[in-house]
Order: structure tokens, then C-alpha cells, then sequence
């Protein structure tokens, strides 16, 4: 009989002394051999409630199964699990890395009922990394793209977020001539401005690009939809338009001092340090001030990542937040490491004013103190009422961390289409939007959401966008 092996194998991760030290990154994931350990815990259900909770429905027993099996030969083992999760994504050193698995497909994990659940994001990067080191995924990747035949039709791609590269990526597969058009000066969206280095190494989202590349996708950099080019000159040029534009206009707080100095959007705060390398001013040429006291309010993955990089970079940190910790949407990894960090959180506060100094640079912020109710909303959280009693908090830089909306840019230069009152614009099962050949998907469809339902909007976008073209081949 089976032995049941309840814990999980840990992987390995860096002290945090030395992670404050730098953004080196702070989890080394699995060895080989410590794969296979973990994947021997295993049970290999079927059918396998993980796949169901997996958003793009990977096989999950189906690799981890291909790790045991071949545990004598790692390369065979290890290109055959990839070839399972390639079959429904094409971006797992990223997503094993960010996805909320706790909230996926390690929530439903049987292991779960008895002891850990199988640590199924691990061994999912694991099987990316080892791919890449070795050049296992080189090799699948020359096995795959002679055998691709081109086509005639092309297709553009708005953004280079996990939608558009996903997107993309199925479709050059596919054949289609893919160009994508990205307003930043380096494509990854969040992955790269928003997402920091100790998480997600540049270098993974680098390497990730090569094989876009490979696949004959090109990508335009700082190239502006709705400036550089309008909308209708790439509907005129193009057969299909994919939007994947995210959500990256960040919500603010309407309260007295909000102009103050000192005071950033986490997104500001995120790209000037990931994107812009703000933490080596004056070598690069943003610079970034966060003195001695920072104050991040918020409490989703955004927040984290601002108050991590904000010890980082030497500041004191207090997450603030006004709901309790049980509501705490970021993943429970990242608050683990946030804590282990040194990060201090403060539960039921909610900001009602920025006080500034003489030189109109932030210096304190005021809070009223919330009382949570036993009712919850309809999000599942527990409902919170002011009590009347404010608390004053001391902050050298205070960053706003409490979501993101769409940006108007694209509905300005592209006002036929449909989209709710926040800017979200609506597709059909197909993620077509109401304008015959243009897509949608990831945050531009949902508001803020997670790299894997983006990624999984950008291969069902594909599909769509392949089946019209073909009935529009047809009727031509
Ligand atoms: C700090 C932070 C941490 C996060 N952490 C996690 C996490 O741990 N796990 C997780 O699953 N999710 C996380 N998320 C959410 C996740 O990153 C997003 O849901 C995901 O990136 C959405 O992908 P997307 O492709 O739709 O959009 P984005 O990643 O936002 O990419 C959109 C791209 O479109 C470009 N663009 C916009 N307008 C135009 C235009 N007019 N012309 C050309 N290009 C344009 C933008 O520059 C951007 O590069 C995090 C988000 C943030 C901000």
C-alpha cells in the first residue's frame, strides 16, 4: 500500500538578511532530485481536481507523473513534462512562479484533506527552469517550428502583457504573421514594470521573449495605440486586432493632501524602481526617494511588492489596511515573505488625510480606525463600519496600492467600443468584441485580475481569432 507523505519538500530560499540586501530573488525552487521527492507525494487522481482548478486546465498529474517516471533520466523526464504543460501554456517559469496556486489548483488538491497539497507551482517551475538550463525547450521549440505553415493573414497585438504574448504566441503557432505593439520600451507589462526581480527575474521574462521571437512574432516597443498609430490605420492594415491592454491606469484616494509630495501610486512607485532601475540613481536616470518611513495602503499582491522593494530600500515599512488580515487578498506566500522581511501591518485603518510638512512633502498620514462586522459582501469579506477614532501614523513616502482600472487612452481613439461603465470592454465567448475582427482579453476584459486568466483569455482569444479568419478565408 501507498505511503501517504503529508509534508511537502520545502524549497530552498535565500536568507533574508542577504534578500535585503538586493533583488536577488528570494525562492531557488527544486533540484531534480527534490522534484521527484515531491512528486512521488503525488496521489495521480483521475479525473484530477487540480486540472479543474488550473484556469488553462493543465495536466497536472500528467507532468508530475512524466517527473517520476523518468526519474533515472532527468532531460527525457523533464522534456516530456513540458511537453504536457506547453500543451496549454506557453509561459510556466512565470506562472509557476506568480500564480495565486493556493487559490487554484492547489486548493483543491486531495493531499490538501490529509496533509500539504502537492506543491504543484514548484514543480512547475522547476520543470520550466531545468527545460531552459539545459536547452530542452530550444530543442522542442526546433521540433515545433518547421512544421509550422505559414499563412497569409496578419494579426496585431495590442500590449505585451501575459494576454498579448500568449495571444500571440498561439497564433504564430499557428502560422499567422503576429506583430505586437507595446507602449513601454520593454514588452512584459507587469511582469516587468510592475512585478519586482526578488519574485520574478527579468531574465525569465527575457528568455520567455526569445522563443516569441523564435517563433517569427515581431514586437514594436514604445509604440503607442491610439498615438503612434491609430486604431483605424491597424484595422486597415491588419485582418485581426488582439487588445491586450491590462489595466494599468492606478486608482487614487480623493482625500485632503493628495498632492503632497512624497506620495505615489504603486505603480508609479514599481515602475520607476523595476522598470526604470530607480534604485541605482544616479547611474539610471529616474531617481526615487523613500526616506525613513513608508507607508503602502493596500493589502493585495501590488501592495506587498511596494512595501518588499520599499525595505529594499532601507525604509521602515507599515502595510495598511482596512479591512483584517483574514481579507488580505495578496498571495500567502508573498505576506510570509513580507513578514519574514520585516514589514509591519496594521489592520482596520482607513486613510482620511495626508498631513504635509512646510515644504508640501507628505509627513504623517491620519486614519480613522474601522470596526469589522460578523456580515460579509458580496466579495465574501467581512463588512467593516468607522468607529470615529483616528490615528495618526509618521510616513516619509506613503504608496497608494488599492487597484487598478483600464485606461481611457484606447476607448478614446476607439469609441464604438462596448465597454461597462469602468472601461472594461465586453467580448463574447469567442472574445470577439461588437466589432468584427477585434479581440479582447486579460485585465482589459476583467479589470485587475491574475497572469493565468490573462494568459488563458490570450489562447482562447487565439482560437477565435483563428476560426475567423478561417470562415472569412472561406467566404472570400
Ligand atoms: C505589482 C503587481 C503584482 C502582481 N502580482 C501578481 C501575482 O503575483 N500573480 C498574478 O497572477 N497576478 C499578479 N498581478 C496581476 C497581473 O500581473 C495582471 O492580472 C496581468 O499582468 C494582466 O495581464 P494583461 O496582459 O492583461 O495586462 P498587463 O500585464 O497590464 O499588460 C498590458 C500591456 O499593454 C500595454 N499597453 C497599454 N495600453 C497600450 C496602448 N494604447 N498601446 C500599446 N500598448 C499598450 C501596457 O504598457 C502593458 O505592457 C499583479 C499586478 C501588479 C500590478
Amino acid at each position: 500500500m501507498m505511503t501517504l507523505i503529508k509534508e511537502r519538500v520545502p524549497t530552498p530560499e535565500r536568507p533574508v538578511e542577504e534578500r535585503l540586501k538586493g533583488f536577488m530573488e528570494v525562492n531557488l525552487g527544486y533540484t531534480f532530485e527534490l522534484a521527484v521527492k515531491e512528486a512521488e507525494r503525488c496521489l495521480q487522481c483521475s479525473p484530477a481536481p487540480c486540472t479543474q482548478g488550473c484556469p488553462v486546465h493543465i495536466d497536472v498529474p500528467g507532468f508530475i507523473r512524466k517527473l517520476r517516471e523518468n526519474r533515472d533520466n532527468p532531460e527525457k523526464a523533464v522534456k516530456e513534462a513540458l511537453e504536457v504543460i506547453w500543451a496549454c501554456n506557453t509561459l510556466p517559469a512565470i506562472t509557476g512562479r506568480v500564480c495565486p496556486q493556493e487559490d487554484q489548483c492547489e486548493a483543491v488538491c486531495v493531499m490538501g484533506k490529509v496533509g500539504e497539497p502537492i506543491n504543484i507551482g514548484k514543480l512547475e517551475r522547476f520543470v520550466a527552469d531545468y527545460a531552459r538550463e539545459k536547452g530542452i525547450d530550444e530543442k522542442l521549440l526546433q521540433e515545433i517550428t518547421p512544421k509550422i505553415e505559414k499563412k497569409k493573414e496578419k494579426v496585431a497585438v495590442i500590449g505585451a502583457g501575459p494576454a498579448g504574448l500568449t495571444c500571440a504566441a498561439e497564433l504564430a503557432k499557428e502560422g499567422y504573421q503576429v506583430t505586437i505593439f507595446e507602449a513601454l520600451h520593454k514588452p512584459g507589462g507587469v511582469l516587468v514594470y510592475g512585478i519586482p526581480e526578488f519574485r520574478l527575474p527579468k531574465e525569465t521574462i527575457e528568455k520567455e521573449l526569445e522563443k516569441l521571437k523564435k517563433l517569427g512574432v515581431e514586437i514594436k516597443t514604445d509604440y503607442v495605440v491610439g498615438r503612434t498609430v491609430t486604431f483605424d490605420e491597424l484595422l486597415e492594415e491588419y485582418d485581426a486586432v488582439f487588445i491586450g491592454t491590462g489595466a494599468g491606469t492606478p486608482k487614487l484616494l480623493n482625500i485632503p493632501g493628495i498632492n503632497l509630495n512624497g506620495i505615489y501610486s504603486a505603480n508609479e512607485f514599481l515602475t520607476r524602481v523595476n522598470l526604470m532601475k530607480a534604485y541605482a540613481f544616479p547611474e539610471y536616470e529616474t531617481p526615487i526617494k523613500v526616506g525613513k518611513k513608508v507607508i503602502v495602503i493596500g493589502a493585495g499582491n501590488t501592495a506587498m511588492d511596494a512595501a518588499r522593494t520599499a525595505r529594499r530600500l532601507g525604509a521602515e515599512v507599515t502595510i495598511a489596511y482596512r479591512r483584517g488580515e483574514e481579507d488580505v487578498t495578496a498571495r500567502v506566500e508573498e505576506v510570509a515573505h513580507a513578514k519574514e522581511e520585516g514589514v509591519k501591518f496594521e489592520f482596520f485603518l482607513n486613510p482620511v488625510e495626508f498631513i504635509g510638512d512646510e515644504n508640501g512633502r507628505v509627513k504623517a498620514v491620519k486614519f480613522e480606525k474601522m470596526r469589522p462586522l460578523e456580515e460579509r459582501d458580496a466579495r465574501g469579506k467581512r463588512k467593516i463600519v468607522p468607529t470615529g477614532e483616528t490615528v495618526v501614523l509618521e510616513a516619509d513616502t506613503v504608496i497608494i496600492a488599492i487597484g487598478k482600472t483600464t485606461s481611457k487612452l484606447l476607448r478614446m481613439t476607439l469609441p464604438q467600443i462596448e465597454a461597462d461603465e469602468h472601461g472594461v470592454i465586453k467580448v463574447n465567448e469567442n472574445m470577439m468584441t461588437n466589432i468584427p475582427g477585434v479581440f479582447a482579453g486579460g485585465d482589459a476584459i476583467r479589470g485587475e485580475a491574475t497572469v493565468i486568466l490573462a494568459m488563458g483569455d490570450g489562447r482562447k482569444a487565439a482560437k477565435g481569432i483563428k476560426q475567423y479568419l478561417e470562415e472569412k478565408r472561406k467566404s472570400s
